[in-house]
């Protein structure tokens, strides 16, 4: 199957009681045996449901794997990544991963003994010199939360190679539409599916993907054990979502482009990182390895902190809020939203400056975006 066709038809298949087209939603917490050992494939839901098995068959195809793990959110596919690993493991992550991923590895799993390092991960040389003895995965987001940096998959799965590191890679901001990471060479790939592939602003929920049958044992043991699964409502809701996944992505990514190249020629804009626009200082690699460049910019307002908040509060169209991946456009300041717990010296060292704003370019016209950015900016 081509691209698209995987896309609506992966994983999927009439519903053998009643030739539904559409999986059923099976709200169901156990199933009932016909006999002592006699089930159906099915005995609690926390284990296996069979509206979530669709998806889990869908997003593995979508994504060019063999197994597909969904999870209750894209913060519970880390932490099930991360229970590949055990106390005295060390990792080696992207320096600009989301911030609630960072949050996870400090606040949380430090205190369960593992050891985190922090490293520009589209400089390779800086990952190969972070690599300890006891280093067992390498993490890599890409493009990254929120300064859209992008690292070169293939040299990296390289690095994890030459040390026999396991090599994942969050990808939610890339889609499977624009970049399989399988295909460089990743062992995991790991999806917030609150974003992009549910693409409605509807539900919280996460995935991981990998070709590897132990991996898949200890994600799918991991699963069950803990229960961070999705309702079958909303792996429903996800599977509505996902069936235009490729035709939103490419107005996502159309939309962006054009709202890019508005933002980097306006006289209030420091600078704009988008990976499709040639001033991106990894724009070649990105280009060499996706096959579009999604739908979110990152930008820097030469008025800092006020401007920032001036432009936050002057859109219309443009909605002010935290999340990204949707359909709407959706602006935040990460100095006033998503990192304000952040002290501002480390906010300033990771480059998130006070002036700073991310853009998750909608499907909306355009036009209108740009109309609606262009009003709020002579406030700013
Ligand atoms: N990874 C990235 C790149 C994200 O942007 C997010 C959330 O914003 C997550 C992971 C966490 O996903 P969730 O909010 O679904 O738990």
């Amino acid at each position: 199957m081509k691209f698209a066709t995987k896309v609506v038809h992966a994983g999927i298949s009439p519903d053998p009681t009643t030739g539904a087209i559409v999986p059923p939603i099976y709200e169901t917490a156990t199933y009932v045996l016909d006999e002592v050992g006699q089930d159906k494939g099915f005995d609690y839901t926390r284990s296996a449901n069979p509206t979530r098995e669709v998806l889990e068959a869908n997003l593995a195809a979508v994504e060019g794997g063999r197994y597909g793990v969904c999870y209750a959110s894209g913060m519970s596919a880390v932490d099930a990544c991360l229970k590949l690993l055990g106390a005295g493991d060390h990792v080696v992550c992207s320096d600009d991963v989301y911030g609630g991923v960072s949050r996870h590895f400090n606040k949380v799993l430090a205190r369960y003994g593992l050891g985190f390092t922090y490293v520009d991960t589209s400089q390779p040389e800086t990952v190969r010199q972070a690599i300890r003895p006891e280093t067992r995965l390498l993490w890599v987001e890409t493009p990254t939360n929120p300064l859209l940096k992008v690292t070169d998959l293939a040299a990296m799965a390289a690095i994890a190679r030459e040390h026999g590191l396991y090599f994942a890679v969050d990808s939610t901001f890339a889609t499977p539409v624009f970049l399989r990471p399988l295909e460089y060479g990743a062992d995991m790939v790991m999806h917030s599916t609150t974003k992009y592939l549910s693409g409605h602003n509807q539900i919280i929920g996460g995935l991981v993907v990998t070709d590897r049958d132990d991996i898949h044992d200890e994600l799918k043991f991991v699963q069950k054990t803990i229960g961070a699964v999705p309702s079958p409502f909303d792996c429903w809701l996800t599977l509505s979502g996902l069936k235009t996944l490729h035709l939103r992505m490419a107005r996502h990514a159309e939309n962006a482009q054009k709202v890019a190249a508005f933002l980097e020629a306006h006289p209030k804009v420091a600078r704009v990182a988008y990976p499709g626009l040639a001033s991106h200082p990894q724009h070649a690699v990105a280009r060499a390895q996706m096959s579009g460049f999604s739908g979110m910019i990152s930008f820097e307002l030469n008025g800092g902190m006020a401007a920032g908040k001036a432009l936050m509060n002057g859109v219309r169209l443009c909605g002010l809020a935290e999340s990204l991946g949707s359909v709407e456009t959706m602006i935040t300041h990460p100095a006033t939203m998503t990192h304000a717990e952040v002290p501002p010296e480390e906010r300033h060292a990771r480059g998130l400056s006070d002036g700073l704003v991310r853009l998750s370019v909608g499907i909306e016209d355009a036009d209108d975006i740009i109309a609606d950015l262009e009003q709020a900016l002579e406030q700013a």
